[in-house]
């Protein structure tokens, strides 16, 4: 098993792969160039590209990881994409209800399918759900997600490409701020990643800055007026507590 690259956790798992493009914050969307290249280079797994498939198959992979890990889920797809077959969602939540050793991160954009189906799911504590908010045209994905009784509820705004200034953040326990990469980046500005900061000072909510982004993203770094932000709920692990 690699490490994953993703600065907020520990390892990917991608039951499924593949998904379609439903918002300003897809445009530039990582997963569907990879899994391209995959299929161009032959893996068995991306043969469909970027349409949706489930990988019955890699269901179990959790079990045999011994030793507890972070670990995003479908990095390269989403769990609540509107042709999932519940079963399959269902299967998922088994494996992670089965594993309380890992801490699994869930994170989609469809906010309305969560909040259709996650009365029918069982949240133990070690999963964490997330929606994707960026922009301020997206925040109604936040009243979605505080419905649901995940033990964490996070949000990631990446790419942010506007502003989302005055957003409720009642019952939210982490917030990730990142820029968006690659030769088509959309830009982002200090004042908006300022106020998301100062947004989760008042609310005493983690933030984790992962990156300025831009064509180069190694070269932008990820230092917020010089310091680094990667707190983490929980205080499981905490770079730098003062704001
Ligand atoms: S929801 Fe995520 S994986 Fe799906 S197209 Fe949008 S950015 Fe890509």
């Amino acid at each position: 098993m690699k490490p994953s690259k993703i600065e907020w956790t520990e390892t990917t798992w991608n039951p499924s792969t593949g998904c379609t493009k439903i918002s300003t914050g897809c445009a530039n969307c990582y997963a569907e160039t990879m899994s391209r290249r995959l299929k161009a280079m032959g893996m068995e797994k991306y043969r469909n590209g970027f349409n949706l498939t489930c990988h019955y198959s890699d269901l179990e992979l959790p079990y045999s990881w011994k030793k507890p890990r972070m670990i995003f889920v479908n990095s390269m797809s989403d769990l609540f994409h509107e042709e999932m077959p519940f079963d399959f969602i269902k299967a998922v939540f088994n494996v992670m209800n089965n594993c309380p050793h890992h801490t699994f991160q869930i994170l989609t954009k469809r906010a309305d399918i969560l909040e259709r189906y996650y009365t029918l799911l069982n949240w133990t504590t070690n999963i964490w759900m997330g929606v994707t908010v960026e922009n301020s045209h997206v925040t109604y994905r936040i009243d979605s997600l505080r419905k649901v009784p995940a033990f964490i509820k996070f949000l990631s705004i990446e790419p942010m490409i506007s502003a989302i200034p005055e957003m409720n953040l009642f019952d939210i326990d982490w917030i990730i701020v990142g820029g968006e990469s690659g030769p088509k980046s959309r830009p982002i500005k200090e004042e908006w990643v300022i106020d998301i900061k100062n947004q989760c000072q008042e609310n005493q909510i983690p933030f984790f800055f992962k990156q300025w982004g831009g064509k180069n993203k190694k070269a932008s770094g990820k230092l917020l007026q010089g310091k680094k932000y990667c707190q983490m709920p929980n205080l499981l692990q905490v770079d730098s507590l003062s704001f």
